[in-house]
């Protein structure tokens, strides 16, 4: 008998046939004889159309109200896919995160999971029942307040309970057959990957694969989570994020694959003194801001000892770092600041590209062909990035897929969903 955890999410379960098709699902594993714990999403777009409704009430909501607000979205899919399984003779119960022990720090929208403690849900599992989770809130115990763990949090949520209920698996279910060599929605020719490295499928996830959301690989690279990632629209087998250890023979592609991200803006300093300190500086205000900075150039300064500056990140972010540096322009002694949100990252991860040289003379040999203009780059043992134009992101992942050879012949198979 194995303990399986596993995920579904909002496309999986958008509306009532979708989820008695996942009840039977879940069912049907845990006829098979496992102990079967659920974790599930908000409905759809139910967590989109909340935080629609949250703005039209307020711009601006309190974080501690729109956790109770967002949180509810879970509640909801959590109680039906419960009595949809029930409704099938097998025992079913449903917890929030609060009652399944999730607990977290009190970060609203971002809280970070700090201690599980699923007491109820290996109860549950000991009289034989199937245990259903919310995903993506938790529980402080300091403030006593709900909390949500950010978007697309229920994946960590999933692999948090595998971890702690010492799984034997966690499968991430979505709808689309596993994680591709691209985003199936913009390249039809993308394939799915049989197995990958936690450490690649963390360079893709950081790199704006959507698949997978980035803490949750993290988590499961700490804690060993052994992740299988499918479609819950049939039983094919999906793709297994797995941890090698030292010396295991793994076949490594150059190239595993290719991502894409449309959510960061870039900001430039201009004619800030070349000298030095002043990179610290302008570096330090932004920081308190908490914003997450990606990529940073800097050009040679000119004759009058000037240079420019520019650095990526989120776009939400940009507007608070702006403000914080120009609150400090007269003191640091820039010349103005100028912000870009039309850009667009595109990234290529693999392993394979440590032992392998010209990887990048191909990537940007594949885009100077098609006319695609590179206005930085970034590189990690596994990855290069460049930033592009946004307008133009989707023709160069496509162009660079085909360029190292990763097209299929068949058409990837997107089962539902928005992507979004
Ligand atoms: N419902 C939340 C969201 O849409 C969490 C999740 O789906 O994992 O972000
Ligand atoms: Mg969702």
């Amino acid at each position: 008998m194995s303990l399986i955890v596993q995920k579904y999410g909002g496309s999986s379960v958008a509306d009532a046939e979708g989820l008695k098709r996942v009840a039977k699902r879940i069912v049907e594993t845990k006829k098979a004889g496992h102990e079967v714990v659920v974790v599930v999403s908000a409905m759809g777009d139910t967590t989109d159309n909340l935080l629609d409704l949250a703005e039209q009430v307020v711009p601006i909501p309190s974080g501690r109200e729109l956790d109770m607000l967002l949180s509810a979205g879970e509640r909801i899919s959590m109680a039906l896919l419960a009595m949809s399984i029930k409704s099938l003779g097998v025992e079913a119960r449903s917890y929030t995160g609060s009652q399944a022990g999730m607990i977290t720090d009190a970060q609203h929208g971002s809280a970070r999971i700090v201690d599980v403690t699923p007491r109820r849900v290996r109860e549950a599992l000991d009289e034989g029942a199937i245990a259903i989770v919310a995903g993506f809130q938790g529980y402080n115990r300091g403030t006593g307040d709900i909390t949500t763990l950010g978007r697309g949090g229920s994946d960590t949520t999933a692999v948090a309970l595998a971890a702690a209920l010492n799984a034997d698996v966690c499968e991430i279910y979505t709808d689309v057959d596993g994680v591709f060599t691209a985003d199936p929605r913009v390249v039809k020719s993308a394939h799915k990957i049989d197995r990958i490295t936690s450490e690649e499928m963390l360079e893709l996830a950081a790199a704006g694969a959507k698949v997978l959301y980035i803490r949750a690989v993290e988590y499961a690279r700490r804690h060993g989570v052994l992740l299988h990632v499918r479609s819950s629209f049939n039983n094919n087998e999906g793709t297994l994020v797995v941890n090698p250890t030292e010396g295991e023979n793994v076949e490594e592609p150059i190239i595993t694959g290719v991502a894409a991200d449309l959510s960061q803006a870039k900001v430039t300093v201009v004619g800030v003194p070349d000298i030095p300190g002043k990179a610290a500086r302008l570096f330090t205000i932004v920081a308190k801001t908490g914003a997450n900075i990606d990529m940073i150039v800097q050009n040679s300064s000119t004759a009058s000892g000037l240079t420019d500056i520019s650095f990526t990140l989120p776009k939400s972010d940009a507007q608070t770092a702006m403000t914080a540096l120009t609150a400090e322009q007269a003191e640091v002694g820039f010349t103005s600041l100028q912000h870009d949100d039309q850009i667009g990252k595109l990234s290529v991860v693999g392993a394979g590209m440590r032992s392998s040289a010209g990887v990048t003379a191909k990537l940007f040999t594949a885009l100077y062909e098609s006319g695609i203009n590179i206005e930085m780059i970034s590189t990690s043992e596994i990855r290069i990035s460049v930033i592009t134009r946004a307008d133009t992101i989707n023709d160069a992942v496509r162009i660079v897929h085909t360029a190292f050879d990763l097209d299929a012949d068949e058409e990837a198979v997107v089962h539902g969903g928005t992507g979004r």
